[in-house]
Order: structure tokens, then C-alpha cells, then sequence
């Protein structure tokens, strides 16, 4: 019988961010009936589904929602979407991260002090969408690639998304340096939670011969992961949960690690973990 010695990486699972907003909707649930999310409250399946149970209902749009409360997911909202929620006279529960909102609020107050926003991340994840909704013009640079969308001469002001990796952001804003500006002003809107999962799933994935990675496929941070393990160790592997492991990847490795999103509950990692850690697999 071949047992794996399981390592867990040191910072994983649950940020503050997550947590309260988890907390704030079985708050409401355990008081309301009528209880809506615009989007899902964190990108991952396995929470949302466990709050559907409890009675919340994801909607993707405000036309969806015509009474009861809506909770603002730790992504945020664009400010036109509150106003359109409040016109519907709705009952609103703000659950944004504190340092998604500190975005959403440097973007304004950049375009207010006359400088061109411009914000390094993902163009369709809901957190840039809704810092986006804050200024009138936003540049959003997903990679070198969009970098033609930067105006000449400009006086330009940058922000992140709260999970880049600051590798990542240090080679955008030596790309976005390199171009025709007047100005350039930075604002670290970085995420410590975030990169203290970063470093800590690096330093794990270099000891261990496979390297798992828990979490929503949708969650743009343990996408981050994924990506930064891969590139150390190349048999890394992105799921969702326990049921979703190809045993066979198993065969021949006698060290695992296991790290997660900010976004996946302890359940799933204490799960995958006892699991591994008692599983055969001499036969693949
Ligand atoms: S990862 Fe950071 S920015 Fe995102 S919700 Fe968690 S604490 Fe907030």
C-alpha cells in the first residue's frame, strides 16, 4: 500500500474579505426569506450552492430583482447598479471587500484629480467591471497586448486588481513605462492575503512532487495560483473538490501539496487532504 505524505501550504483558503461576506449573507438568510446576490457572492460552486440551500438566489442582472434584499458581493458593484437598485427601492447590504472598495474609491478620486485611469487585471472579472463603472473612462490592461489603449502624452493613473501577482504588475508597469506619457502616477492596490497565498504556495509546490490547487475555476486569485505553481512544478493541478481528482495523476508520487483560493471554505481542503492522506494509490 502506497500512502502520500500530504503538506498544506502555510497561508490558504478563507481571506477576511470572503469570510465576511459569507457571514454577512447567513446573517441576513437567518432573518429573511426574500434574499438576492448580484452574482454569485464568491466564485465557488460548492459555497454557492450551500447558500442556495439556505434560501439566497444568485442573479446576474438588477432587471432580476423586484423585492425583498440584496447583498453586494465581495467583488463589488458598479455604482450605476446601486443607484438602479436603490430607484427599485430594494434593501441593500454592502458585503465589498474593504480593499475592493479602496480601488473603486482611488479610481474615482485619480479621474477627479484629472488623470487618465488605467488598471492592470482581467477586463471581464466583476471586481474590474465595477471599478470600472467608477470613472468615466477607464483603460483596463489585461497584458502587453492592450497597451495600444493608452492614450499619448497622458497623465496617467494606475491601480491593480486586488489579486495580481506583483511580478506580474512590476512587468506591465515597466511596458506601460516605456510608452509616450506625461505622468505617471501609481497607487499599490495590491492584496497582502493574496500574495502571502502566492509566496506560500511557490515555496510549497518546489518540495512536493505534485501540487494541487483548490478552488473555483472562475476565481481569478486561484487562477493566479495555478498559474504561478505551474510554472515551478508541472504536475500542478487545478480542482474544485475531492470528486473532481483524476486518480490516476496519483501514481508513482509520494508527496502531494495542497494549497487554495481565498475563496475555498476549510471543508473542501480538510476534505481533499484527509482523503489523499489515506488513499492507495500503488495501483494508480
Ligand atoms: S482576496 Fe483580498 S481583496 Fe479579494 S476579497 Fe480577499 S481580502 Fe479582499
Amino acid at each position: 500500500m502506497d500512502i502520500m505524505k500530504v503538506l498544506v501550504a502555510e497561508k490558504c483558503g478563507f481571506c477576511h474579505g470572503v469570510r465576511n461576506a459569507i457571514s454577512v449573507a447567513e446573517g441576513i438568510l437567518a432573518e429573511e426569506d426574500d434574499v438576492y446576490s448580484l452574482g454569485p457572492i464568491i466564485h465557488n460552486k460548492d459555497v454557492v450552492d450551500r447558500l442556495a440551500k439556505s434560501g439566497l438566489k444568485t442573479v446576474a442582472k438588477v432587471e432580476e430583482i423586484h423585492s425583498g434584499t440584496v447583498l453586494i458581493r465581495s467583488h463589488g458593484a458598479a455604482p450605476d447598479q446601486i443607484s438602479r437598485l436603490k430607484e427599485k427601492g430594494l434593501n441593500i447590504v454592502d458585503a465589498t471587500c474593504v480593499l475592493v472598495k479602496r480601488v473603486q474609491h482611488i479610481a474615482s478620486e485619480l479621474e477627479g484629480d484629472g488623470y487618465k485611469v488605467v488598471i492592470i487585471g482581467e477586463e471581464n472579472h466583476p471586481e474590474i467591471r465595477a471599478v470600472v463603472g467608477c470613472a468615466k473612462d477607464v483603460v483596463v490592461i489585461a497584458d502587453e497586448s492592450d497597451l495600444h489603449k493608452l492614450p499619448s502624452n497622458a497623465r496617467l493613473g494606475v491601480v491593480c486588481q486586488t489579486t495580481q501577482n506583483p511580478e506580474y504588475v512590476g512587468r506591465m508597469l515597466g511596458a506601460i513605462g516605456r510608452r509616450n506619457f506625461s505622468e505617471l502616477k501609481v497607487i499599490n492596490t495590491l492584496c497582502r492575503e493574496a500574495i502571502k497565498r502566492q509566496e506560500s504556495a511557490v515555496r510549497l509546490c518546489r518540495r512536493v512532487e505534485i501540487m494541487f490547487v483548490l478552488g473555483g475555476l472562475q476565481s481569478a486569485n486561484t487562477r493566479r495560483l495555478a498559474e504561478l505553481c505551474e510554472r515551478v512544478n508541472e504536475h500542478t493541478f487545478h480542482l474544485q473538490n475531492w470528486d473532481e481528482l483524476d486518480k490516476s495523476v496519483l501514481s508513482g508520487k509520494n508527496t502531494a501539496g495542497v494549497t487554495a483560493g481565498a475563496s475555498t471554505p476549510d471543508w473542501i481542503i480538510n476534505e481533499f487532504v484527509s482523503n489523499l492522506e489515506v488513499y492507495d494509490h500503488s495501483d494508480g
